[in-house]
């Protein structure tokens, strides 16, 4: 098995070298291009790639795959909105995943990013360096005896669940099915969650039902000072309108791992440039917002369940084997 493996960045490639030494079936080519319709071409005589969740797997970079014989996209990362599943199928191309490589990594980072963003962490941190030991604008709110509100309590929001039940919070949670595992945490409609709690973190994965499920209408229904946490994808959330709440004085606070633009900032370093777009520069004007780059998965433990995973993928397709990590049109 020949994989051509995209957009790799030292660390990708630190982890899966490690791990490949275990697999000496396969044979994987590290590019540090992205993967794109025009970078695609490139796959020419591999049977599988790799790519990521900032790889353009749409239908144009499908097709261009397709003629070069690819049978197998390997995505080494949980979600797959970014891939054209229905494509991909239509032309004989497998798209497997993986689903739950640690959701502690993604749920710890939901809770890093609502304390830091709730007690000013990102502030204190720059201001102590500067001699200054002040404390106006520092000013936080107690998570404990707060409600929490969990959208989505699939394996990442149920670690996040179980997180904010150990800070002592009253946990409540919407999703379209229950999980009985959970059994501190009430299941409420959206509308109830949205009034109620104090801290929303979103866990839900990024559909058609679910673009823009923040936006000023939802956020019309949060209570005044809520505190929002987005470590899922960043369309969960309309920006401006976000935006507009936090002019509004709407929020405490707001962690974003993910935010709608971060697709041409998303792991590349951009000091030297000129923005183009002011939206994420608006988001980080305001001293109630932290935005982190898309890191939620990025801890040791996660890139080795990653490459583990990912190269188990790639096993069973060869032996026409199935894992569950088949991504699949319902
Ligand atoms: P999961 O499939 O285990 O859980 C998703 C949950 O969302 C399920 O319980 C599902 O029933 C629920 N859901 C579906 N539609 C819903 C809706 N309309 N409203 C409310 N809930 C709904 O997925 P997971 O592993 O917990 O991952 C969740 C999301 O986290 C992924 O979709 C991915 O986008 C994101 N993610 C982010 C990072 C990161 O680095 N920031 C890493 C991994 C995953």
């Amino acid at each position: 098995m020949k994989i051509l493996f995209y957009d790799t960045k030292s660390y990708d490639k630190e982890s899966f070298e490690a791990k490949a030494k275990d697999y000496p079936d396969i044979q994987i080519e590290y590019l540090k291009s992205e993967l794109v319709p025009s970078t695609a071409k490139l796959a020419k005589g591999y049977d599988a790639i790799c790519a990521f969740v900032s790889s353009d797997v749409g239908t144009e970079t499908i097709d261009v795959l397709s003629a070069c014989g690819v049978k197998l996209i390997l995505m080494r990362c949980a979600g797959f909105n970014n891939v054209d599943v229905e494509k991909a199928t239509a032309c004989g191309i497998k798209v497997m995943r993986v689903p739950g490589y640690s959701p502690e990594a993604v749920a710890e980072h939901a809770m890093a990013l609502a304390l830091a963003a709730t007690r000013r962490i990102h502030k204190a941190y720059v201001r102590v360096r500067e001699n200054d030991f002040s404390l106006g604008g520092m000013q936080g709110v107690n998570f404990y005896r707060k409600t929490a509100g969990i959208v989505g309590t699939g394996k990442i929001g149920a670690a996040m669940a179980r997180i904010c039940h150990g800070f002592g919070m009253n946990v409540i949670a919407y999703d379209k099915y229950q999980n009985p595992a959970l059994d501190f945490v009430k299941y409420v409609s959206l509308d109830e969650l949205l009034a109620q709690s104090d801290l929303i973190s979103l866990h839900c994965p990024l559909m058609d039902e679910t673009y823009h499920m923040i936006n000023r209408e939802s956020i019309r229904k949060m209570k005044d000072g809520v505190i929002l946490v987005n470590t899922s994808r960043g369309g969960l959330v309309k920006t401006e309108d976000l935006i507009e709440g936090i002019r509004a004085r709407k929020f405490f606070a707001v962690g974003l791992d993910v935010y709608e633009e971060e697709k041409k900032n998303v792991f590349e370093d951009r000091s030297d440039e000129i923005m183009e777009t002011s939206v994420t520069a608006r988001l980080l004007s305001f001293p109630n917002v932290i935005i982190t780059s898309h890191q939620g998965f990025f801890t040791y433990e996660a890139l080795d369940a990653i490459s583990e995973t990912t190269l188990n993928n790639a096993m069973a397709f060869t032996k026409g084997e199935r894992t569950g990590n088949e991504v699949e049109i319902e």
